[in-house]
């Protein structure tokens, strides 16, 4: 792919906000001028390859900026692949502008200008210091929510996932040149195919790949988290429940306000899977146009929610009886448990939720109404969970429901990361390696539909390592990223 252009970047590598130290990263070719205009000739002369020198750092008329490591990793034994030079000054917002504005000054004479988001590792890519599974790897480390996501990340990062799908790709390579070389010769082909145990090779090829998509849809789950969105009416105790579901782990819940999606949310997670939970405590009808915004992105929401639950209380019986038993009654009980029809706003909310999406029916406040904590299922999966968020009691049924309907298998140290696109690809794949096994099968004429699928097969798997991917889909990728990375 072609970079818009090729000049040195620069760009502060560090988060902003204040911290201990912060990090102005500097990568092309003819860096002398910014590492002499920095450190001063001596010390740029003396500055050793990857060994860290302290020291003052430079304004244009000598005076000094900050103090701090310098750091030189020439060419190719950097991040990027080019020279690399690395200011580690202290981390506060001014004193970091100050030196990135200096970088660049010095480097006017070479063209220095600020990088892009994601355009170190985009070089890094293609100068083939990391292939395409394992630079998004990068991304998705920085942006893990949880411990093990963070890990299955560092798997990817590793090449786990990368060597993964180079085996399958060898072993469709040595499939085709076979099934490709016997085209040649006609009269011979199937017994030659058969004694090269073609078929079987294929079956194995298909048998490996299942195996990459299974784990590779649980490190997407990982990734992503489960969206898992809360509807009910006001009262039933979605603000209660979400704070029972956050539970034990409350001390990691993390708001993630208006960082990368711009939205408010909590991110609890059950077993190291991140749960996006949304309160839909704002999907109602408003006539101001900023709740309309918000509310708006709410349902954006709800569109990509993976199970929605649908709260109720547990039913007038319960309630009654703990009225009797001169227990508080709940005000907003409402007699039985699927009387949502009753409900404009939850009867509204009911006929705009996405076809085709788990909801499970969540019977709160067991304790009115005298229940017990249970599961209910229907076709062998839930369907309802009585709890009752307050007190606590089925709330770890609900979690295990939930991780049941995403179909987490459970932590594994096997786990990579992976996203949403690797999956498209290894499912294109794998129905590619089901159309050549479907013109396998059919053998004479067929042969060349069956290499000719292969070939797609391969090209699908390429994708995800980056040796065959679509320059618009590279730049979609790294313009994910932060800048700076
Ligand atoms: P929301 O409006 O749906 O978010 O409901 P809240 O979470 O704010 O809860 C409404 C009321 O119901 C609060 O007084 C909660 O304490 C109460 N509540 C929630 N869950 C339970 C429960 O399991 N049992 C009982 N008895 N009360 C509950
Ligand atoms: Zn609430």
């Amino acid at each position: 792919m072609r970079l818009p252009d090729e000049s040195p970047i620069a760009a502060i590598a560090t988060p902003p906000g204040r911290g201990g130290i912060g990090v102005v990263r500097v990568s092309g070719s003819g860096l002398d001028c910014v590492i002499s205009g920095l450190l001063g000739e001596a010390r740029a002369a003396a500055l050793a390859p990857r060994h860290a020198a302290y020291g003052p750092f430079l304004a244009a008329d000598g005076s000094e900026i900050d103090r701090g490591l310098a750091l030189h990793f020439p060419a190719p034994h950097s991040y990027t692949g080019e020279d690399v030079f690395e200011l580690q000054g202290h981390g506060g917002p001014v004193v970091m502008q100050l030196l990135l504005r200096r970088v660049l000054e010095a480097g006017a004479p070479i063209g220095l200008r600020l990088a892009m988001p994601g355009e170190f590792t985009q070089r890094a890519y293609l100068n083939e210091k990391l292939d395409l599974a394992q630079a998004e790897a990068v991304a998705d480390l920085i942006d893990a929510t949880t411990e093990q996501a963070a890990r299955s990340a560092t798997r990817s990062l590793a090449g786990e996932f990368s060597q993964e799908i180079h085996a399958l790709v060898e072993q469709v390579i040595h499939l085709r040149m076979l099934v490709e070389a016997t085209l040649d010769f006609p009269e011979e082909e199937i017994d030659f195919l058969e004694r090269a145990d073609a078929f079987g090779q294929l079956a194995r090829i298909r048998a490996t790949l299942a195996g990459v998509l299974a784990r590779a849809r649980q490190g997407a789950l990982l990734r992503e988290g489960l969206n898992v969105v809360l509807i009910g009416r006001p009262n039933v105790g979605k603000s209660s429940l979400l704070n029972a579901l956050a539970g034990a782990e409350v001390a990691i819940v993390t708001p993630i306000a208006g960082t990368t999606r711009d939205r408010v949310a909590q991110a609890i997670q059950v077993e190291g899977v991140p749960l996006n939970v949304i309160d839909t405590a704002g999907l109602r009808d408003t006539a101001d146009e900023v709740e309309r915004i918000g509310i708006a992105r709410t349902w954006d929401e709800v569109a990509k929610a993976d199970v929605i639950l649908h709260l109720q209380e547990a039913g007038q019986g319960g309630a009654t009886a703990a009225a009797a038993a001169g227990a508080r009654v709940d005000p907003n009980a409402v007699p039985g448990a699927g009387a949502i029809d009753a409900d404009a706003i939850d009867a509204g909310i009911a006929a705009r939720l996405p076809a085709g999406v788990p909801i499970v029916r969540v019977l709160n406040k067991i304790d009115l109404a005298g229940e017990g904590a249970r599961v209910e299922r229907v076709g062998g999966r839930p369907s309802a969970v009585w709890l009752s968020a307050r007190g606590g009691e089925g709330v770890e049924l609900l979690r295990a429901a939930l991780l049941e309907l995403a179909g987490w298998q459970g932590a594994g140290e096997s786990q990579f990361i992976a996203r949403e696109r690797h999956l498209q690809a290894l499912r294109a794949a794998s129905d590619h390696l089901d159309a050549a096994e479907e013109n396998a099968r059919r053998r004479g004429e067929q042969l060349e539909l069956f290499a000719e699928e292969l070939r797609l097969a391969q090209e699908a798997l390429s994708e995800i390592t980056g040796e065959f991917t679509p320059d618009d889909l590279l730049g979609v990728i790294f313009s994910r990223f932060c800048i700076g990375k």
